[in-house]
């Protein structure tokens, strides 16, 4: 698999690569997938393919990826990127 689309991703930790470009996915994008697709799915994308799969802006990912960290969702990170127990 080619890498190269890695280089266009400054993830910091990640714990996935996307299934559609190969590059590192941040915890926030896996629980973006889990929302948008299947909360069960092993397959995960990036923002910029969550658009092209989606047909919408990548501006309104990030949007929903701040909504559901506001609603408290499991699935992300808190601003300090603390996790969150149960
Ligand atoms: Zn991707």
């Amino acid at each position: 698999m080619s890498r190269t689309a890695a280089a266009f991703c400054a993830a910091a930790s990640s714990v996935a690569d996307c299934a559609g470009c190969g590059c590192a996915l941040t915890a926030d994008e896996v629980g973006l997938t889990k929302k948008l697709i299947n909360r069960g799915t092993d397959t995960f994308y990036c923002v910029t393919c969550l658009s092209a799969m989606f047909k919408v802006g990548e501006p309104l990912l990030y949007e929903k990826i701040e909504q559901f960290r506001a609603q408290g969702c499991m699935l992300f990170a808190g601003p300090d990127d603390e996790v969150r127990a149960l």
